[in-house]
């Protein structure tokens, strides 16, 4: 990927839509670069004028002496492709396009042919539909956006361009500090994955921070995102309530909104998430300041009881449980507090701390080797002074040598306000809350986790049989179906080694009791019927069969069954299986996202799955280790690993299985849908015995 300074460090900008009128878009530009001291060249260009707040201004861009490195186009959308044309006539080298009018309002049209144009001049483009680009290394507000925004070292790129107007006066109130405020839009030509490949090697980068609405090509973000451990990447994602578009027949269809699946994508691509627009602040601050937290054990610092019950109950609630911590570090801390206090996590100094004795908590946790990382608490109180206890965390935090990342929550009046900002100017994140404080501590810990693993490294099976899947799929298309036979859909499981109960087909009661012959008993017949979605609903599902004569009357009474109450379908035959034995009921299924193409969803419930909800997704392909996690993110996942003096199940196999599902379904991109549900697991073992494709049309 060519570079992308031109685009945010340029040495020149031209302003194509300038103008004299104060209340216009092309005035706004002009003026906050030269209020911003951007150091470059201004050329402001305006066919019907010849100045603009002192600068000369050019009739054209054709007309500028100088190279330009960008070109931030406020023109109306239906000039613009000439106004592109131009510039690359000029040898522009990025273009940052304001106007909307385009994509957005149905306009793709006009946006291709944007784009046509500028790739036939190798332009880059940045929009349309933006606010334009700030940035404090380059004193730069090549924007509309009223000023730049509080200086520190998290870039944010947003994909809605009035939030990053809001954020940018946030940023001072809040002193959330940054680096680049970018606007995004509607992502034409660059889109997040290529701004995050560039800002990962940007020194005045240290976080990289998103707002997204949606992904456009969601494989190539995880793919350019997953490499970058070197700088957390935090994301929120808006949308992520049930998506109408999935009104999907299968059960992994309808368990899979954009929610789980964004959040699954962003797991892969090892982007820490943040869940509202203050999580989002909270969380890039810290990972901008703080480094990550390499390890599960956080202590909690306190001079009040329910500040620590509040941290303690986020902790939990943000994935970072808290523990008792070991004697000797007890001991230590006792010497340091009132013989009220306490000495468990959370560290209570009691309500008669000082700042000194806070100071002395803090060092002693932060050297420990069992901590680590800290959380302060603070209440004000009339004994102790908060710009005192600033200094004493600053000094404490700044002689430790050991590299242990430390948030702090003050609650309090004027006085606190003025101690959280001498903290914060020294590059520690106060909050206003224990909750954000810990979220922001959490933030830290799940960076920790991504760089400790490592990314997925996917390798594909090698003994898996894709010609014989290739067949199944092509005899299906010969015969101008879209349905798929459980007797089929087994077949294609196991070519990838999946284990299943193994599936005959018969037409006819005497073909039934033919191939009963080779099999053993007790059996299970189902219905085999394109219009029959659920079997057992519809009476077409029978268990146990214990003989010959039993199977005879099964087959009469499922026939009979479904006739009665699916009176249009129309019967292919009866599936002949053997009972498995009993299990633990699990749903492996994939569905398709547009985003990210096919993803694997695991969970626990068999038929009930769709009420329990306990279910984990990923986006296909990816190894056992993922299908591990998939595993232990279940709620019920202890039914898994064995309770109440079960042993525990077959978790090597069962993961073996959903790895090799997310294989299948990247293989075979028609494969619209798959349920296999239930996926019984043993002790040893697992057994799909029930399975349903589904195909693209
Ligand atoms: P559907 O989901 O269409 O109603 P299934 O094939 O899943 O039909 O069968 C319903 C239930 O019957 C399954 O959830 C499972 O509990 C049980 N079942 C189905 N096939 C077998 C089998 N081969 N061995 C044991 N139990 C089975
Ligand atoms: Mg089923």
């Amino acid at each position: 990927m060519e570079n992308l300074d031109s685009m945010f460090k340029p040495k020149s900008i031209a302003i194509v839509g300038a103008s004299r009128d104060p209340h216009s878009i092309g005035f706004s530009v002009v003026k906050n670069l030269i209020d911003s001291k951007y150091g470059g060249k201004i050329f402001p260009v305006n066919p019907k004028a010849d100045e603009i707040l002192d600068l000369k201004c050019y009739h054209s861009v054709l007309e500028i002496p100088d190279e330009i490195d960008l070109a931030v186009i406020t023109v109306p959308a239906a000039i613009t492709p000439n106004v592109v044309e131009e510039c690359g006539k000029k040898g522009v080298k990025g273009l940052a396009i304001i106007a909307s009018g385009f994509s957005e309002v149905g306009r793709t049209d006009l946006e291709d042919k944007v784009v046509e144009i500028a790739r036939k001049y190798n332009m880059r483009i940045l929009g349309p539909n933006i606010v334009g680009i700030m940035s404090n290394p380059m004193k730069m507000n090549a924007s509309f956006g009223p000023y730049l925004p509080y200086p520190g070292k998290i870039t944010m790129i947003s994909q809605s361009g009035a939030l990053l107007i809001a954020l940018d006066s946030r940023t001072w109130v809040d002193r959330v500090g940054m680096s680049y405020l970018i606007s995004i839009g509607n992502m034409s030509d660059l889109d997040f994955a290529d701004l995050i490949d560039y800002f990962k090697n940007d020194e005045d980068t240290k976080c990289i921070s998103l707002y997204v609405e949606g992904i456009k090509n969601g494989r190539k973000f995880i793919d350019v995102c997953k490499k970058i451990l070197e700088k957390p990447i935090v994301a929120l994602k808006s949308g992520v309530s049930a998506r109408g578009s999935i009104a999907a027949a299968s059960h992994t269809g309808s368990l899979a909104g954009s929610g789980k699946v964004y959040s699954a994508a962003f797991k892969q691509a090892t982007v820490v998430q943040a869940y509202t627009l203050d999580d989002l602040f909270d969380r890039s601050l810290a990972l901008s300041l703080q480094p990550p937290m390499k390890g599960e054990n956080l202590l909690i610092i306190t001079n009040g009881g329910g500040v620590g019950v509040l941290a303690t109950d986020a902790a939990e609630k943000y994935g970072i449980p808290l523990k008792d911590p070991p004697e000797d570090l007890k001991e230590k801390l006792k010497q340091i507090m009132p013989e009220f206090g306490s000495a468990k996590n959370p560290v209570d100094i009691t309500g008669m701390a000082s700042a000194e004795w806070y100071g002395k908590a803090l060092k002693i946790a932060l050297q420990h080797p069992w901590v680590n990382g800290v959380t302060v608490l603070y209440c004000e109180t009339s004994v102790s002074d908060p710009r005192e206890l600033s200094m004493e965390i600053f000094e404490a935090t700044n002689c430790n040598r050991v590299d242990k990342p430390i948030t702090v929550s003050y609650i309090g009046g004027e006085v606190t306000e003025r101690a959280i900002e001498w903290l914060q100017k020294k590059g520690i994140p106060v909050f206003r809350s224990p909750d954000r404080a810990i979220s922001a501590m959490a933030a830290l810990r799940e960076y920790g986790r991504f760089i400790e693993k490592g990314f997925d490294e996917f390798y594909r099976f090698e003994d898996v049989d894709t010609e014989a899947v290739r067949s199944i799929l092509k005899k299906i298309k010969n015969e101008g179906r879209d349905y798929v036979t459980e007797v089929e859909a087994k077949a294609i499981l196991e070519a990838y080694r999946i284990p299943v109960a193994k599936t005959m087909l018969a037409k006819t009661k005497e073909e039934a009791e033919e191939l009963s012959k080779n099999m053993k008993y007790p059996l299970v017949a189902k219905i085999v019927s394109p219009q029959v979605i659920h079997k057992s609903d519809v009476g077409g599902v029978i268990l146990n069969i214990k003989t010959p004569e039993e199977l005879v009357n099964a087959f009469e009474k499922i026939i009979l069954n479904v006739k009665t109450k699916v009176p249009n379908a129309e019967i292919i035959g009866v599936a002949l299986q053997e009972m498995a034995p009993q299990g633990t009921e699990s749903i492996i299924g994939s569905t398709k996202d547009v985003q990210f193409g096919p993803t694997v969803m695991f969970g626990l419930g068999g038929i009930f799955v769709e009420v329990m909800k306990d279910v984990s997704f990923r986006i296909a392909p990816f190894s056992k280790s993922t299908a591990i996690d998939m595993i232990n993110e279940l709620n019920g996942k202890a039914i898994l690993y064995g309770v109440r003096g079960e042993k525990p199940k077959d978790i090597e196999s069962l993961s073996d299985a959903i790895s090799r599902v997310s294989q299948l379904v990247t293989d075979f991109p028609e494969i619209k849908e798959l349920d296999a549900n239930p996926t019984l697991v043993y002790e040893e073992g697992i057994k799909v015995v029930d399975a349903r494709i589904i195909l693209e049309k």
